[in-house]
């Protein structure tokens, strides 16, 4: 049960560019956002080196140096930034209550939802160890294919994304394999036969990944296995994207807000707010199509405007 309660007009719950966005404008509108950081401070993009469709920094910007300046920005205008993270809410009633870290119960007018999503992976070691190390995998294609062109890459999925994902990296790469683990694909038929159509995409179907191959420092390669004659056999490529789906931050929610079957929170069409009045969701926790960080940004400050508007109707 809770040590204490805190009253707050407006709590952002997560810090990536739609927290930090959202705590940029509710600070500068007197709101007096409370964020809370959550287990990835800084969110998504602190696992990723270059960033280079961030407008404003034409030469690039890493991921972490983007955050520090977006967490700098808000605390300038008051934000006050903490760590832990929310682990229940209860939103029945007029004020929406929210526990952080099982042990502070918040009282909030306002409630902003920042809380993103995570890319899922094999789990392969391999596949790990050239995340971590920047070196050639990555779960984003619109946002690292750039850094392909020309050369030869692997994607491995089945579903609407990676068709997407795989016809996108064929207009910069070379060549694209695309390994598919069963003999259907999960994408509709209109996605799976664009990519059927697409000259530099090879279909593998009814193959696994089995270690993605390199330097030490870098991907050169990805061993793959046909399930059908049970061989196995290597495949260059320079990068391996992995597009089988993001599971949204959102499990603590869903007793009160209206999700979608993966998880996704609905909000109401072209507005931040959810089904609960005084409740706002930004970024990927409400976005399976762009995940981007802009788009992030971008609903941040729509959850702050609108979050503003709700108070000040109010009062
Ligand atoms: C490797 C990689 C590279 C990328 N490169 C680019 C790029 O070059 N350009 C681009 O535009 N996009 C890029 N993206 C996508 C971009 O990172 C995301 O679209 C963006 O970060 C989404 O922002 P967000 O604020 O919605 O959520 P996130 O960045 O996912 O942040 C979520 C935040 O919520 C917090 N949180 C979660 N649960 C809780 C909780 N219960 N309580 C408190 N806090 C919580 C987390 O700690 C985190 O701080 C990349 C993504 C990845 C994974």
């Amino acid at each position: 049960m809770s040590d204490t309660i805190e009253r707050i007009k407006c709590l952002i719950i997560g810090s990536g560019p739609a927290g930090y966005t959202a705590a940029i404008y509710a600070a500068r509108a007197n709101m007096k956002p409370v964020l809370y950081q959550g287990m990835q401070p800084g969110g998504q993009l602190t696992t990723t080196n270059e960033v280079e469709n961030w407008p404003g920094n034409p030469e690039g910007i890493t991921g972490p140096e983007m955050m520090i300046g977006l967490q700098a920005q808000a605390e300038r205008f008051g934000t006050d930034v903490r760590d832990g993270w929310a682990t229940k809410v209860d939103f029945s009633g007029g004020v929406h209550r929210v526990w952080i870290n099982d042990q502070i119960e918040l009282h909030c007018e306002s409630v902003i939802i920042s809380t993103g999503a995570s890319a899922k992976y094999l789990g392969l070691s391999s596949e790990q160890h050239y995340l971590q190390m920047g070196g050639g995998v990555s779960a984003c294609a619109v946002c690292d294919g750039f850094f392909y062109r020309n050369q030869e890459v692997v994607i491995v999925g089945a579903g609407d994304s990676a068709c997407e994902e795989a016809h996108y990296l064929s207009k910069l790469c070379k060549k694209v394999t695309m390994l598919v683990r069963s003999e259907k694909f999960r994408a509709s038929k209109i996605m799976e036969e664009r990519v059927r159509k697409t000259e530099n995409i090879t279909i593998l179907m009814n193959h696994d990944t089995v270690e993605v191959l390199g330097d030490g420092q870098v991907v050169t390669g990805v061993r793959a296995l046909n399930k059908t004659t049970a061989e196995t056999f290597d495949i260059e490529a320079t990068g391996f994207f992995v597009a089988i789906g993001h599971k949204p931050n959102t499990d603590i929610f869903k007793d009160f807000l209206n999700l979608d079957e993966t998880g996704y929170i609905i909000g109401i069409p072209g507005t931040s707010k959810t089904n609960v009045e005084g409740v706002f969701v930004a970024g990927d926790a409400a976005d399976h199509v762009y995940r981007q960080a802009i788009t992030a940004a971008g609903t941040g400050c729509m959850a702050a405007l609108d979050a503003e508007r709700y108070l000040a109707a109010k009062e």
